[in-house]
């Protein structure tokens, strides 16, 4: 079985190594000369690290990442709440997220699927698709056409696949400006996110990223001025704003093509659940596809747990940005209870880790 996948992104490549280690031949195409230098997603959480396993890919990202073992909470800058990741329950034998940037994240899982025979085609773009009953004829820019029997759309938010095969994104750019730094900083919690919750609905957190460097994000236009806390920056790496959107695909297949990861959804990083859904996307697809479950379904099941997901992101992303004084009133009474009682402690670290 040949399977050519658009898109060397965390989820292409997930689905790279998953399908290469069950013995599939898989080729990654992808538009962009060579891997990512961006460190857009930090939060690896259990689910993805189970998954990752078989192949190896958990224990490097392990050697190299920092575990987030809670959540501090801030009212402005004044220590609010602290709530422990390791009162979960260790459903799949982590109860922690798992920092590490993006990019490293991305060339683990490369070497991985290198190592297991696939090849990435940098400089490659998918301009078209064709396919009938036996196979999927792919159109590029730059190496003309390939041809394959399934094709894996992990070409992100802007996904050709997806185009190509009439595929509706359905949804809505949300209102505001966000913001993101990755610093060096004298900051010592280097084993916990803090989370400051601040007046008129908005907010900034710090994450570590290993040694001293972190990464601010706020919901402002500039993460490390909306910071409450004196932090100490010594460098800056990169600042950035982003705009947030929430889509979904209204499929996630048709006939022998299949969309997993932003070409599938996209939504607020609130408990930074974008790569860890892709990633589980592919997971599962790949699975699907060398036999282990059913491929007729991929987009019902993963449309309905995916949806589920999202709701959750959102869920929070409005609790944490509302406006209203009674409502933060509320967050913050709640989060001095749970940081009291340890049943609500396990509850919200399940709720947190698990989704
Ligand atoms: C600032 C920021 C912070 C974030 N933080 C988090 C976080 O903490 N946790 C989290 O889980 N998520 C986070 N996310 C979201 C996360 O980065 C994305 O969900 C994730 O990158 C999606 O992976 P993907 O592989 O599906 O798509 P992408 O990473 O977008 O990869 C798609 C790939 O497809 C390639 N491509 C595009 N078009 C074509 C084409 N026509 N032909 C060939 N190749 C093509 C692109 O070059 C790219 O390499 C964050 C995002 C941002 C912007």
């Amino acid at each position: 079985m040949k399977v050519l996948i658009a898109g060397a992104g965390p989820t292409g490549l997930t689905a790279g190594v998953e399908l290469a280690r069950r013995g599939s031949t898989v080729e990654i195409i992808d538009k962009k000369d060579q891997g990512s230098t961006l460190s857009r997603a930090v939060g690896i959480n259990p689910r993805s690290l189970d998954l990752l396993s078989p192949s190896g890919v958990t224990g490097d990202l392990l050697a190299q990442g920092v575990k987030f073992e809670s959540v501090r909470f801030y009212r402005e800058a004044q220590h609010w709440a602290t709530l422990p990741l390791t009162a979960a329950p260790q459903r799949r034998g982590y109860n922690f997220m798992l920092g590490l940037p993006q990019d490293q994240t991305e060339e683990i899982l490369r070497d991985t699927f290198v190592a297991l025979g696939g090849t990435v085609r940098y400089g490659t773009t998918l301009t078209g698709v064709c396919q009938d009953e036996d196979r999927v004829i792919v159109e590029t820019k730059n190496a003309g056409e390939i041809q394959c029997d399934y094709l894996v759309g992990a070409d992100g938010v802007g996904s050709a696949t997806r185009d190509a095969i009439g595929i509706a994104y359905d949804g809505q750019d949300l209102p505001g400006t966000w913001s993101i730094a990755d610093v060096e900083a004298g900051w010592t919690h280097n084993n916990e996110t803090s989370l400051c919750l601040m007046r008129d609905g908005k907010m900034a957190l710090i994450a570590p990223l290993g040694g001293n460097r972190f990464r601010a994000v706020s919901n402002t236009d500039n993460a490390l001025a909306a910071l409450p806390l004196k932090i100490n920056v010594t460098k800056t790496h990169r600042e950035g704003q982003f705009q947030i959107s929430l889509r979904l695909a209204r499929e996630f297949s048709k006939g022998r093509v299949f969309l997993a990861g932003d070409a599938a959804h996209t939504h607020s990083p609130a408990g930074g659940r974008g790569m860890n859904l892709g990633i589980a996307d592919s997971a599962d697809l790949a699975a699907r596809l060398c036999g282990d479950g059913d491929l007729a379904h991929y987009s019902r099941d993963r449309l309905a747990e995916d949806k589920q997901m999202i709701a959750g992101s959102e869920q929070l992303r409005k609790a944490l940005t509302s406006p209203s004084v009674a409502k933060r009133a509320l967050i913050l009474a709640g989060l001095k209870l749970v940081s009291v009682t340890p049943p609500l402690q396990r509850m919200f670290a399940s709720r947190f880790l698990y989704g």
